[in-house]
């Protein structure tokens, strides 16, 4: 396909081109869904976005992404959000493929990319351990040189869609006794097919299997899926964060459930009670400071410039904003709230379907992945406010 040179098209045009796409070829059944997306059920869409030649947003045209810059890849995360495009299992293009774009050998490249862009792998990230979540760099699963292998033993959880996943990239231990504990940690690519790998999943609140424990037992990987520099794996994996920061603190869940209530509000006309009004207002000025905290934070990143560490506000602010809609939510659906599944919350004239339910539980996890909301405060007072410690 030729190379198109996005970025110097006007950001309407390009949001209007983006718009028109997903409107056209996203299947209608799986927008807005309120679980993550499985291989199985997007790799369709994955392959219409491949023959489009955009698989990879951010990724540089040479490795058969899009090139977005950071204001274009803005309107196409804005656009995927507007339509409920759900996220298909891309940790090979967010995460793990600039990784090896910027530290991995011209042989990971060339055999890693195109197969991660093509769909041929899926990836899944291998960081957490039952005693290593938030304190991360305290994990134990070790690799230790035995030839041209490493051999790993240990075990991983909270491993999201590990059971869709052909590969993990892995963090392990390879020196022990270190002065710091973020040292003697490297960065490995594991095939899910070698020996010695045995999956678990494990169900959520709201029974869905989207996570898996993971358990390595003398599992061998040749030391050539070494990812950067050994016992250097903690920087290589921290890298690459401040796409992924913004992404998680965009304020359209919390839109999309504001818009909800409003709807199941207006058919059971809550909004003549003072007490419900008050709440609700509250609740859509906290998501109006959101969206301009998001503003401000995209402005940085459209001027090119690093984001520092306040951007664990927006983390803090969005995914509590959330958590307290979903609340109002399922308060306001009563006894019929608590059910399962889709239901009728309107009136004779104006059907609205809801699934509160789900929409609570899937608010739940919030607070806690991409670093829970308690470490993020001590991000703040730390780095920002500059607090004693
Ligand atoms: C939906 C979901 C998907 C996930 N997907 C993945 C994945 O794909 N790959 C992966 O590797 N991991 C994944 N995780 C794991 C996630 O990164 C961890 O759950 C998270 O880092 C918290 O670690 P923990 O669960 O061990 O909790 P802990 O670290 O044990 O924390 C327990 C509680 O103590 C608090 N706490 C801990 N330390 C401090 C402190 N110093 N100060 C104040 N409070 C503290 C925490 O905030 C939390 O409330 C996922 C988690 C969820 C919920």
């Amino acid at each position: 396909m030729a190379m198109r040179d996005y970025n110097s098209m006007l950001d309407e045009d390009f949001r209007q081109e983006v718009r028109q796409f997903f409107e056209t070829h996203y299947p209608d059944h799986l927008r807005y869904i309120l679980r993550r997306a499985r291989w199985a059920e997007m790799k369709q869409w994955w392959a219409c976005l491949y023959k489009q030649g955009w698989v990879a947003p951010v990724w540089p045209q040479e490795w058969g992404g899009m090139g977005l810059d950071a204001s274009k890849m803005m309107i196409y995360m804005d656009e995927m959000e507007r339509y409920g495009v759900a996220r298909p299992p891309d940790q090979g293009v967010t995460h793990i493929g600039p990784i090896i774009m910027k530290y991995g050998t011209p042989e990971q490249k060339a055999y890693y990319l195109p197969r991660s862009l093509s769909g041929e792998f899926i990836w899944c990230q291998g960081y957490s351990e039952p005693n290593s979540g938030s304190d991360l760099a305290s994990l134990r699963t070790k690799a230790e040189l035995d030839g041209d292998h490493y051999v790993i033993n240990g075990q991983k959880i909270w491993t999201s869609l590990a059971d869709d996943a052909t590969h993990c990239y892995v963090l392990v231990r390879t020196e022990q006794n270190t002065r710091k504990q973020q040292e003697g940690i490297s960065l490995f690519l594991v095939d899910f097919k070698t020996p010695g790998i045995t999956l678990r999943p494990i169900k959520n609140l709201a029974g869905h299997a989207e996570f898996c424990q993971v358990y390595y037992d003398n599992v061998r990987v040749p030391k050539e899926n070494l990812v950067g520099e050994l016992n250097k794996g903690w920087a290589t994996a921290k890298a690459l964060l401040s796409f992924e920061r913004l992404a998680i603190g965009s304020p359209r869940r919390p839109a999309y459930a504001l818009q909800r209530l409003e709807q199941v509000a207006r058919a059971r006309d809550l909004f003549a009670d003072p007490g419900f009004l008050d709440r609700f207002t509250v609740l859509k000025l906290d998501i109006e400071d959101l969206g301009s905290l998001y503003q401000r934070f995209v402005g940085q990143m459209k001027r090119g410039e690093s984001l520092g560490s306040d951007v664990s506000m927006l983390k803090i602010w969005t995914m509590e904003t959330w958590q307290r809609l979903t609340d109002l939510l399922l308060e306001i659906g009563a006894e019929e709230g608590v059910l399962e599944g889709v239901r009728d919350f309107g009136n004779e004239s104006t059907p609205v379907d809801v699934d509160m339910l789900t929409s609570y539980y899937v608010s739940r996890p919030g607070t806690i992945y991409g670093g829970s909301n308690e470490i993020q405060r001590n991000i703040m007072s730390r780095y920002v406010l500059k607090l004693p410690v």
